[in-house]
C-alpha cells in the first residue's frame, strides 16, 4: 500500500512540474523521460495531432511572435518542413543549441538583434519554436507516461481501493475480534480478581488447614487417652453389667417377695379392719360418754360424784331438807353409768383417744356419727371444736388430722382417697349452709333428698373436696363466722341450733379392686334445756318446740334402731332425716352427754343423764362396713 501510494504521489509532482512555463522546470522530467524505458513515438504524428492544442493553450509564446511580424509567425505553422528540421533535430540528438550556434548570431535573452536583423530573429525565433515544439513533445510523451502512470495509478487505486474495502472489512472484522477480545479481557480481569480473592481465600483456608492439623494432632492424642480410658471402662461396664444381673435377679425375687408381703400386708389390714369393728361392736355400736365441765372457779361440785373405781359411773346426789326440821336431811343419789365418764379435769386428748378407734372405722368404711348432747354452756362447743390452741382443739380437728394421717398411711398399700366437707346448721327445722359464701340476699333454700342409692343429700349445699387439714380448719373457721352472724346478743341462736359437721371419704384400692365409702358425722347439737312454758312465747316458743321436737325424736330414732322396730321415724326431724344414713343398722353412734357442774344446773344435768342413759340402754344391730 505504501508503495501505491508512493506512485501516487510522485505522478502528482510531474503533474504540477507540466504545468509550469520555465524551461528550467523542465528539466527534470526531461530527464526522466531519457531514463525512461518507453521508446519516444515519431515526433510527426505527435506534433501534427497536438499542435492546434498547443497555439491555444500556449497564449504567452505567440504574444512575441506577433511582436515580431504576424506575417512570418503566421507562416510558420503552415510550414511541415520545419516543424520536420525540428522534429528530426530533435530526433538526432536534442541540442537544440547546436543550429542556432552555427549561424553565428547570437540567440537568448541575454544577445539583442538588431532591428534590422530579421533573419536572425527569425531564426531565433525558428530556434524558440523548435525547442516549445520539443518541450511540447517531451510534455506529450510526459503526457503520456503521465497518463499511463495516472492509468496505472487508478488501476492501482481500484486495486488499492479493494484492498483497502478487504482491510476494511478486515478491520471491521478485527473490531468486531477486538470487542470480543475486550469482553474476554473483562471476563479475564474478573477471573483474575476471581482468582486474587480465592487465592486470598486459599490462603486463609490454609491458615485453617493448619490450625484443624494441629487441632486434629491434639484430637488424636486425645482419641487416644479416651480409648485407653474407653478400654477401661469397657471393662468396668462388663463388670458392672454383671454386677446388674445379679440385681436384677435380686430385684426380681424382692419385689416377689414385696408383692408377698403386700398381700400379706393387705390380709393384715382386712384382718385387723375386722378384729378393730369386733372390738367397736363388742363395745358396742351406739356408745355414750358423759363429760363433765370444770366449774368456772375449780374444784369438784360436790353434788356430781364419780366413781373412783372405774370411769364409767356417775352419781347425782340431791340433798333434800326435812320439811319437818325433826328428821334428818334425806339424800336422793341418781346413779348413771356410760361406756366412759371424763371428769371435769380429762383433757382434750384423753377424751379424742376413745374417739380415734371410730374415726378409724370411718376409714375403714364404717359410717360414724359424734353427737354432743347437753345444756347450754355444758361444754359441747369446746368437746366437738375446742380452742384454737393444739392442745385445747376438740374432736373434729382431731378427727380430720387423724384421717389424713391415716389415709397417707393406707395409700402406702394403694389405696386413694377423697374427702368431701359440709357443714350445715339446722334451726326451726331449717336447713343452713354454713359454707355459704355468696349474698346474704341470695341465700339459696335447701332440702334433704335421697339418691337412688339411698344416699341423703342436701340441694344447694356447699360440698367442698379438701385434701388437707388445713383446709377442714379454714372451713370450719367459715362456719363459725357464719354462725356468728346470724346471732344477736339477745338470741344466742348458736345455741339453739343443731350444727353437723359432714365428711364424706370414699377409697379405692385400683390394685385390689376394692372400694369404700363411709361419712363421718360430727354433730354440735342445740341446748338441750327446757324452759319454762311461761317464759317462752313467740320466736322462743317455736325455738324451744323445734329443738325439743328434734332431740327427743333423735332418742325416738335411736330406741326405734335399737328394737329393731319396721319403721323408724327418721323424717320426724330434719335431724334424724339427715343423717338417717349415718344411724343404724350400718352405723356407729357415740354421743357425749355434757353437763355442767354449777349446782343450779342440776335439774338440767339430770335430764340429760336420764336422755343419754336411755339411748345407752339401746343395743344398735351390727355393722357391716360398706364395701362395694
Ligand atoms: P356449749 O357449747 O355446750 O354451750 P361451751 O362449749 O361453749 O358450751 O362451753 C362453755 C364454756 O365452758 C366455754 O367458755 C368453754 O371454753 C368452757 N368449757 C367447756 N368445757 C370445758 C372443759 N372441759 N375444760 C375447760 N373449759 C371448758
Ligand atoms: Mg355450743
Amino acid at each position: 500500500m505504501e508503495q501505491n501510494m508512493g506512485v501516487l504521489m510522485s505522478s502528482k509532482r510531474v503533474l504540477a512540474c507540466s504545468s509550469a512555463e520555465n524551461a528550467q522546470d523542465l528539466a527534470p522530467a526531461q530527464k526522466r523521460l531519457r531514463k525512461d524505458a518507453d521508446p519516444v513515438k515519431p515526433a510527426a504524428t505527435v506534433i501534427g495531432t497536438k499542435r492546434p492544442a498547443l497555439a491555444a493553450t500556449r497564449a504567452p509564446l505567440s504574444r512575441p511572435l506577433r511582436a515580431a511580424g504576424a506575417a512570418t509567425v503566421a507562416a510558420a505553422p503552415s510550414r511541415g518542413v520545419i516543424k520536420q528540421s525540428v522534429a528530426s533535430a530533435a530526433a538526432k540528438g536534442g541540442n537544440m543549441k547546436q543550429p542556432v550556434a552555427s549561424t553565428g548570431t547570437k540567440t537568448g535573452g541575454t544577445q539583442k538583434r538588431n532591428p534590422w536583423d530579421l533573419k536572425g530573429k527569425v531564426s531565433d525565433m525558428e530556434d524558440k519554436v523548435r525547442n516549445y515544439q520539443m518541450k511540447v513533445k517531451t510534455l506529450n510523451q510526459e503526457n503520456e507516461v503521465l497518463q499511463d502512470s495516472v492509468s496505472q495509478s487508478q488501476r492501482k487505486m481500484v486495486q488499492v481501493e479493494k484492498e483497502l474495502q478487504i482491510q476494511r472489512s478486515q478491520i471491521g472484522e478485527y473490531e468486531r475480534k477486538l470487542q470480543v477480545l475486550a469482553g474476554v479481557q473483562d471476563e479475564l480481569e474478573k477471573v483474575l480478581s476471581d482468582k486474587n480473592f480465592i487465592q486470598k481465600e486459599l490462603t486463609n483456608l490454609e491458615g485453617k488447614y493448619k490450625v484443624m492439623e494441629t487441632l486434629r494432632d491434639s484430637q488424636e492424642t486425645e482419641l487416644q487417652t479416651l480409648k485407653m480410658k474407653l478400654s477401661v471402662q469397657e471393662s468396668t461396664l462388663a463388670r458392672v453389667q454383671a454386677n446388674l444381673r445379679d440385681s436384677e435377679e435380686e430385684v426380681r425375687s424382692l419385689k416377689e417377695t414385696v408383692a408377698q408381703q403386700k398381700d400379706e400386708i393387705y390380709a393384715g389390714e382386712m384382718e385387723r379392719r375386722r378384729l378393730h369393728n369386733t372390738i367397736q361392736e363388742l363395745k358396742g355400736n351406739i356408745r355414750v360418754f358423759c363429760r363433765v365441765r370444770p366449774l368456772v372457779g375449780g374444784g369438784l361440785p360436790k353434788h356430781i360424784q364419780l366413781a373412783t373405781s372405774d370411769n364409767k359411773a356417775i352419781t347425782l346426789a340431791k340433798t333434800e331438807e326435812s320439811h319437818t326440821g325433826k328428821t334428818a336431811d334425806t339424800q336422793k343419789n341418781y346413779n348413771f353409768s356410760f361406756d366412759r365418764v371424763f371428769g371435769p379435769r380429762t383433757s382434750q386428748q384423753e377424751v379424742f383417744e376413745e374417739i380415734s378407734l371410730l374415726v378409724q372405722s370411718a376409714l375403714d368404711g364404717y359410717n360414724v356419727c359424734c353427737f354432743a348432747y347437753g345444756q347450754t354452756g355444758s361444754g359441747k362447743t369446746y368437746t366437738m371444736e375446742g380452742d384454737e390452741f393444739d392442745e385445747t382443739r376438740g374432736v373434729i380437728p382431731r378427727a380430720v388430722q387423724q384421717i389424713f394421717k391415716a389415709a397417707g398411711k393406707l395409700g402406702e398399700q394403694g389405696w386413694e382417697f377423697t374427702f368431701t366437707a359440709s357443714f350445715v346448721e339446722i334451726y326451726n327445722e331449717t336447713l343452713r349452709d354454713l359454707l355459704y359464701t355468696g349474698k346474704s340476699s341470695k341465700r339459696p333454700e335447701h332440702e334433704i333428698r335421697k339418691t337412688a342409692s339411698n344416699e341423703v343429700t342436701i340441694t344447694n349445699l356447699t360440698y367442698e373436696r379438701v385434701t388437707n387439714e388445713d383446709q377442714v380448719l379454714g372451713l370450719i373457721a367459715l362456719a363459725n363466722q357464719n354462725r356468728s352472724t346470724a346471732q344477736t346478743a339477745q338470741n344466742d341462736r348458736s345455741s339453739r341450733s343443731h350444727s353437723v359437721f359432714q365428711l364424706d371419704i370414699e377409697g379405692v384400692n385400683a390394685g385390689r379392686d376394692v372400694k369404700c365409702k363411709s361419712t363421718l358425722c360430727l354433730v354440735d347439737l342445740a341446748g338441750s334445756e327446757r324452759m319454762v312454758k311461761s317464759q317462752s312465747q313467740g320466736d322462743r316458743f317455736k325455738e324451744m318446740t323445734a329443738i325439743n321436737g328434734s332431740l327427743s325424736n333423735l332418742g325416738i330414732v335411736i330406741a326405734a334402731l335399737a328394737n329393731k322396730e319396721s319403721y323408724v321415724p327418721y323424717r320426724n326431724s330434719k335431724l334424724t332425716y339427715l343423717l338417717q344414713g349415718c344411724l343404724g343398722g350400718n352405723s356407729k353412734t357415740l354421743m357425749f352427754v355434757n353437763i355442767a357442774p354449777e349446782p343450779d344446773s342440776f335439774g338440767e344435768t339430770l335430764n340429760s343423764l336420764r336422755f343419754a342413759s336411755k339411748v345407752n340402754d339401746c343395743v344398735i344391730g351390727t355393722a357391716t362396713a360398706n364395701k362395694k
